[in-house]
């Protein structure tokens, strides 16, 4: 499960506005707000795991300039998560998760080769200026008084218990 976000961890500036897709078949070449073409920015997104754990993942997100908006895959992302587990803390795959936002590349690197503490990484580290998981609407036809009914995302497939 991912987290709603609501206090700020980061010590620099926050960045970026994150919207989360859980919808493994929706690619979004364009952007959802204003529609024009999303290119790419691969950037580390720092995630914290229950109990205590803290991943930087190098991972490229669809980016829209027009709105400052990156978009995550959710699949991939617990992809990458469930192989980085999997191996080393097998009893914490499928815990709930928060994408806290993006660390500065430099000090990325630098925690390759030595690891470091959650003080120091939140030094490092821009929040979100907003942070959201997408929802879409279904398609088709509906009654006039009625909203369209909200597709479910489908569950985690790998990120699971
Ligand atoms: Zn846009």
């Amino acid at each position: 499960m991912a987290k709603t976000k609501n206090k700020q961890f980061g010590q620099l500036a926050p960045k970026y506005n994150y919207s989360l897709n859980p919808y493994p078949n929706l690619k979004f070449s364009k952007c959802p707000i204003c529609e024009s073409k999303a290119g790419q920015r691969k950037l580390p997104l720092l995630i914290h795991v229950d109990p205590m754990h803290l991943i930087s993942l190098n991972y490229t997100n669809r980016y829209c300039s027009n709105c400052d908006l990156l978009i995550g895959h959710k699949h991939e992302i617990e992809h990458h998560l469930t192989q980085a587990f999997s191996q080393l803390m097998p009893q914490d795959v499928g815990n709930n998760y928060l994408i806290m936002g993006t660390v500065e590349k430099t000090a990325w690197r630098a925690g390759l080769k030595q690891s470091s503490s959650f003080d120091e990484t939140i030094q490092n580290l821009h929040d979100f200026k907003n942070f959201e998981e997408l929802r879409m609407t279904m398609a088709g036809w509906f009654h006039k008084d009625r909203d369209p009914p909200v597709m479910t995302p489908p569950l985690s497939t790998e990120w699971k218990k």
